[in-house]
């Protein structure tokens, strides 16, 4: 499993998929950048969300905030106060950890061994000690535990303190704190400050939701696993709006649906699973995570909150302005429901770690060895509407007219299709570049083409090959990579 995680890095960046941020510079921690086919594969990503959440649902409409946001709503948020990691410095290493993680490798650890009781009770000592803040206990759990640095080794640790995960930075020219403004650690509170401007000027009636995708900021203690987690990340959020006492059932319907979007993708379904939280956040009555197996255990991808009208209500006390909507719908007793502030059911994806998921997924090293000879291959096996090029393009050969066939197929395909052309190398090197990349389709220009306008065109699953006339091209590759 380590080593599919590290074939996974080192792929990503040898096919220009995901690099270091300022490379050259030895790098900036935990923050990446996408290459050229990572960036195709994380737009194709966001638009298999946006179509799921925003076209196919006619109630969800999508927005775009910024990140830049009145200070005072990180405030009403309960960022400012509360968006801490408790964080703990070895005194010989001189490194810095998050408490509740090292915890939480010595309970993965326990589980390893065996002793899952001790694991359990530490899980729940942990979890006491969060909720309360409790940050001295914390503290004596590291040490009854007797947890080392993972890389002095020793266990001479200083106190727990609270850390707050948000980057600020000045507004204008004033130095003297006054005009301090954050970069928001999630988009979400973007979509409830616009809650009404949406709801009035898209006419909106609830249930409706709003979605966004978006950059997200949070200053982790430690960077870890890659683009697990990054200083600089994406969100994909969508807040829905229900009436209060209609929540239980839409967190029901937004847990299902969204497991089914995962699935959608021909991921394994063994591979995901719910991890209700037992534990709640004061504003919640409801959370689930949806987790994905990754090389390194069961992780979070994605949140699914039921969070009240805890969001609203603060804004409504914060800013003075109303936060209600009128329900002209009548009850049970025939009146309308009138004026309430909606509650709020949340879908949270991170869209760096579902990038993440679907590189792992996908990455396979095919045995393709025959009694004669041994042979392999690596593939992408991404779901063609995931692929970052849909289809490759080559002459067989750099003479007889074959490039600027080649060129004139290129031409007709690439308005609608990522494609690329290729020329360089034996057709087998090609081909299994691509397959490397995950491109779901090779079309080959011979000499035959010149003849009757018939192609090679070669399938990265099967590697079958088919001749197929040029006409038909662009169906057959749009029934498979459409959504
Ligand atoms: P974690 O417990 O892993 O820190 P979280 O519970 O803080 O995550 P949320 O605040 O619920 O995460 O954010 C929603 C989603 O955003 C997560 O499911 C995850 O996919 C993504 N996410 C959160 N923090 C990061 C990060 N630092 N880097 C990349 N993605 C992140």
């Amino acid at each position: 499993n380590d080593e599919l995680f590290k074939n996974v890095i080192s792929h990503a960046k040898e096919y220009g998929f995901v690099f270091q941020s300022s490379e050259i510079y030895d790098g900036l921690s935990a923050v990446y950048d996408y290459g050229q086919l990572g960036a195709e594969l994380k737009n194709n990503i966001k638009t298999y969300w946006w179509k799921a959440m925003v076209q196919m649902h006619e109630n969800i409409v999508g927005i775009d905030s910024a990140i830049f946001m009145h200070p005072k709503i990180w405030k009403a948020s309960g960022h400012v106060d509360g968006f801490n990691d408790p964080m703990i410095d070895n005194k010989d290493s001189k490194k810095r950890y998050r408490a509740d993680q090292l915890l939480e490798d010595k309970i993965a650890k326990y589980e390893k061994d065996g002793k899952t009781e001790k694991a359990a009770k530490l899980q729940t000592d942990m979890d006491d000690a969060l909720k309360a803040e409790d940050l001295p206990r914390l503290k004596a759990l590291i040490e009854e535990h007797e947890i080392a640095c993972p890389v002095s080794g020793t266990k001479n640790w200083t106190d727990v303190r609270q850390f707050n995960l948000m980057f600020s930075t000045q507004f204008g020219a004033m130095a003297d704190g006054s005009e301090v403004v954050y970069l928001r650690p999630e988009t979400a509170q973007g979509i409830f400050v616009n809650f009404l401007n949406v709801q009035k000027t898209g006419r909106m009636k609830i249930p409706f939701g709003i979605a966004q995708i978006g950059k997200a900021f949070r200053n982790e203690v430690i960077a870890r696993q890659f683009i697990m987690r990054m200083r600089e990340f994406e969100q994909m959020e969508m807040q829905f709006f229900v009436r209060p006492g209609e929540d239980k059932k839409w967190f029901e319907y937004w847990k299902e649906a969204r497991l089914k979007w995962h699935k959608a993708l021909g991921t394994p379904a063994e591979k995901y699973r719910y991890h209700d939280h037992v534990k709640l956040a004061h504003y919640a009555n409801a959370a689930t995570d949806i987790e994905f197996e990754f090389p390194f255990g069961f992780k979070e991808v994605e949140g699914i909150h039921s969070r009240t009208d805890f969001d609203l209500s603060q804004h409504q006390e914060f800013s003075g302005k109303k936060m209600q909507y009128f329900d002209a719908e009548l009850d049970e007793n025939g009146k309308p429901y009138g004026n309430y502030v909606p509650y709020v059911i949340e879908t949270s994806i991170g869209l760096d770690r579902m990038f993440l998921l679907t590189m792992i997924n996908a990455l396979e090293e095919e045995d393709l060895s025959t009694p004669e000879k041994q042979d392999s291959r690596t593939l992408l096996r991404l779901h063609p509407a995931l692929a970052p090029i849909k289809a490759a393009i080559f002459p067989l050969t750099k003479k007889d007219g074959l490039p600027e066939k080649a060129r004139e197929v290129m031409d007709a395909l690439k308005f609608d299709f990522n494609c690329i052309y290729e020329e360089k190398d034996a057709i087998g090197k090609r081909y299994r570049r691509q397959d490397a990349v995950g491109t779901p389709f090779c079309i080959t220009v011979d000499h035959q083409t010149l003849e009757d306008n018939t192609v090679t065109i070669r399938h990265r699953d099967t590697m079958e090959q088919q001749r197929i006339e040029i006409k038909d091209l662009h169906w057959t590759i749009e029934s498979k990579v459409s959504w």
